[in-house]
């Protein structure tokens, strides 16, 4: 799809633009953005062009010209383009018509966005508010002065490209008064009766947004479900390792229970042994003791029976 977005500053042209890069995957092609490129890099196109933005002017048709030729050749710019801010002039919708032509390419639509001048004011200047938020630097030409010559210029040199366009029957009119939600719709409704989208292409982004809600919701409950089934099963796991390591305390408190008794065993019985020993080593002793009188009686009583004997 190539399709060009034409309005005065303020219109929406970029905002719009950017809503459907993002929905059919074609590029931007703003020349303002490029110059403002340029100036930022220091190059000398940029350096002149920096000059003319910050005072309202147009920079030369050549020169937006030759950086659109340039561009429309890169890869990404293969599958489709929006033009934002290109063309701004007649020659300039002429060169594009010749660099088309010798490229095979038709252009889809020419979408024009018509708003209220007396909104256009609020608006760049809303704009540079939510610019100096984000703590960018504001635009040099989006102060009220600078506007009004901008709108000045869109007046004279880039207002009869809506006759241009409408000759050439490319011309579609959408209100740009509309919120930014019902702007994008109105583009992509007239897109898609231009045949520029397919019904898919057009569809497939709401019924895939549609899909992502679902997958989302989906998965969330799948990731709820989930978590409640492993919760169960890690409580189901847990109970015999629970039991488990109960068995195991019991079996540990066992052990050192039988570590003690098996102590005891082995000391008891060596006490006991040990006491018994003595006993009998007492008793033993005590016997030997008892017995030398005994042998002393014996020895005394023989020698009594001698003396009985002989005396
Ligand atoms: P824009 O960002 O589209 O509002 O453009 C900012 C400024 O860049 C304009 O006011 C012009 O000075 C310059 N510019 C952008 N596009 C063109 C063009 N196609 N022809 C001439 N000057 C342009």
């Amino acid at each position: 799809m190539r399709l060009i977005l034409l309005g005065p500053p303020g219109s929406g042209k970029g905002t719009q633009a950017q809503r459907l890069v993002h929905r059919h995957g074609i590029v931007q092609l703003s020349t303002g953005e490029m110059l403002r490129a340029a100036a930022a890099a220091g190059t000398p196109v940029g350096l002149q062009a920096k000059e003319i933005m910050s005072n309202g002017g147009l920079v030369p048709d050549e020169v937006v010209v030759g950086i659109i030729a340039d561009r429309i050749e890169e890869p990404d710019a293969k599958k489709g383009f929006i033009l934002d801010g290109f063309p701004r002039t007649v020659p300039q919708a002429e060169a594009l018509d010749e660099l088309l032509r010798k490229k095979h390419l038709k252009l889809d639509a020419v979408v024009e966005l018509r708003v209220n001048e007396s909104a256009l004011l609020a608006r760049v200047e809303k704009r540079a508010e939510e610019t100096r938020a984000r703590g960018e630097e504001v635009r040099l030409d989006d102060t009220p002065e600078v506007l009004t010559k901008r709108l000045a210029q869109y007046r004279s040199m880039t207002e009869p490209l809506i006759h241009y366009y409408s000759e050439r029957r490319k011309l579609l009119t959408v209100d740009g008064m509309m919120t930014i939600e019902h702007v994008t719709r109105e583009i992509n409704r007239i897109l898609t009766a231009l045949g520029a989208l397919e019904p898919k292409e057009h569809e497939e982004p709401k019924s895939a947004s549609k899909a992502s809600k679902t997958a989302k919701k989906t998965a969330k409950q799948t990731a709820k479900k989930a978590t409640k089934k492993a919760a169960k099963s890690a409580k189901k796991a847990a109970k015999p390792a629970r039991k488990a390591a109960k068995g195991a305390s019991k079996a540990v408190s066992k052990t050192k229970a039988a570590k003690k008794a098996a102590k005891k065993i082995v000391k008891q019985p060596a006490k006991k042994t040990v006491k018994k020993a003595a006993k009998q080593a007492a008793r033993a002793a005590n016997a030997r003791k008892g017995a030398k009188p005994a042998k002393r009686l014996q020895k005394s009583s023989r020698k009594s029976e001698l003396n009985a004997r002989s005396g």
